[in-house]
């Protein structure tokens, strides 16, 4: 509701607002101040800002105002702050402090150095990315990924779509559309999202024959359920939850003795899936596709940016015979990946041709990896600047916690992790409070992304790499919004 000034008749329907003294649009144009917002951002979209913030100016009432706030430098001050605004991407960089590394929501997997490199080199100009170079002729853009798959995964052929979802969906579309997928109850999961197991299957055009028992199946099971008009048996790694006490499950060898008299594929969805056992470097063990390949699976499907440490990626390794006619499925066209994609995937592969530096280079792994005496000196080192941006807010100390691989991967093991504790002062109200804690921390440049947990914001310190640059912007944790 508009206040009118004494005087002026309240009944006329549109009454003009009050005049304010605000400067032309065209002065503020020429005005000095607006000539490094030109060159910023364009004359266009200034014009349009100053538009804007006139129009806001008219619209507050007078009293609300002060003299200041319709200086030509104020106006243009503020369409400057609407227009960086408006540039500011909309996917941008965060702080993943929430303790669980394969973030999927954050992203998953931070790519190695050297993947990033290649990525940079494809983006900015043509490459043989379907281009023989020794004939001249066609190439396959699964040349430049398949030899290193099958030399790290010992299977006879691979290729690589969209992500892991899409394999699934492309490989029993191929092998079973039209005919029976059987699958143990215990492993009818969902991953997230949208991805149930049971979904993707129809999805694919094939009929779904469950087998066992939640907790328990048998050999038995799935000898009683193959027939003529079996397309595939899947097996499923319960990559996000397990199933304790009394059970039984078929491992892939018995699996795929059951599998070869009848001539029925056996596909083995590791999910996350490691090309190197992570015991190997002290973190928890997770199956990996040379195990399920050995065992005789006829094809395997896993994540590239899962604990594989690499871009977003669905791998499909196997049978040569099971591959080529995964090719020749015309949604292997819809489903398969870019350049960006191989290129990063290529690298990240690369890697794993040094063992004794992967752990080093795989971001992902270094995380999991940081001594927790690394994490309790950077928590001392950060808590006392923390604790003085935020004095008379909220508490800081130095804390254990359990930090996660997530993803999916290696479900109920935790890794023992330190935290900044961030509790706000005071009893009344903490759960709001609380919430605007957080709140300050993601309106940061680089917003910082914890957890709350136990009645307080938890930064998990296992992930931050970039301390210097956390602790550069700490300074603006006073300013921003979310002050109680
Ligand atoms: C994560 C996961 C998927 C889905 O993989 P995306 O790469 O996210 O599409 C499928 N199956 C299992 C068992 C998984 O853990």
């Amino acid at each position: 509701m508009s206040i009118l000034p004494p005087g002026d008749d309240a009944t006329t329907p549109a009454a003009p607002p009050p005049r304010r003294h605000l400067p032309a649009l065209d002065r503020l144009l020429r005005d000095p101040a607006a000539a490094a917002l030109i060159e910023r951002y364009g004359r266009p979209a200034l014009a349009t800002a100053l538009r804007a913030e006139l129009d806001r100016l008219r619209a507050t009432p007078a009293t609300a105002l002060r003299p200041a706030d319709t200086a030509a430098g104020a106006v243009l001050a503020q369409a400057g702050e609407r227009l960086e605004a408006a540039a500011r991407p909309s996917l941008r960089r965060v702080f993943n402090l929430t303790g669980t590394v394969l973030h999927t929501n954050l992203g998953r997997a931070a790519l190695p150095e050297a993947a990033i490199a290649a990525v940079g080199i494809v983006a900015a100009g043509p490459s043989n990315l379907e281009y023989d170079l020794a004939s001249g002729a066609r190439g396959e853009r699964d040349d430049h990924l398949e030899p290193l798959l099958c030399a790290l995964t010992g299977a006879a052929a691979a290729t690589v779509v969209n992500n892991n979802a899409a394999a699934l969906l492309l490989v029993l579309n191929t092998l079973a559309a039209r005919r029976q997928v059987v699958i143990s109850r215990g492993e009818l999961i969902e991953i997230g999202g949208a991805f149930r197991l049971p979904d993707i299957i129809t999805r694919s055009g094939c009929r779904l024959v469950e087998v066992g028992t939640t907790n328990r199946t048998h050999p038995r099971d799935y000898a009683e359920a193959l027939g003529p008009r079996t397309g595939a048996v899947l097996k499923v790694h319960t990559s996000n939850y397990a199933i304790e006490g009394f059970t039984a499950a078929v491992g892939e060898a018995d699996l795929a003795q059951l599998c070869r008299v009848p001539h029925v594929p056996l596909v083995v969805d590791l999910g996350s899936g490691a090309l190197l056992d992570p015991r190997r470097y002290g973190l928890p063990h997770e199956p990996t596709p040379m195990q399920a390949i050995a065992a005789g699976a006829d094809l395997v499907t896993f994540s590239g940016d899962k604990l594989l440490g690499g871009p977003q990626a669905g791998l499909i390794v196997g049978r040569a015979d099971l591959i080529a006619r995964i090719r020749r499925n015309p949604l292997k066209r819809a489903l398969r990946v870019d350049k960006l994609t191989i290129a990063a995937l290529g690298a990240v592969l690369g890697l794993y041709r040094d063992p004794d530096r992967l752990a080093e280079r795989l971001p992902a792994w270094r995380a999991l990896r940081r001594p927790l005496a690394a994490l309790h000196d950077q928590a001392a080192r950060l808590a006392p600047a923390l604790a003085a941006r935020l004095a008379g807010l909220a508490t800081v100390e130095s804390g254990a916690c359990v930090s996660q691989v997530g993803s999916g991967s290696l479900p109920t093991q935790g890794v023992a992790s330190v935290a900044l504790v961030i509790r706000p002062v005071g009893r009344r109200g903490a759960g709001a409070a609380l919430r605007r804690l957080a709140e300050r921390f993601r309106a940061l440049p680089v917003p910082v992304i914890g957890r709350i947990h136990d009645g307080a914001l938890l930064l998990d310190l296992r992930c931050l790499e970039d301390e210097a640059g956390f602790a550069a912007q700490l300074a603006a944790l006073r300013d921003a919004p979310g002050a109680p």
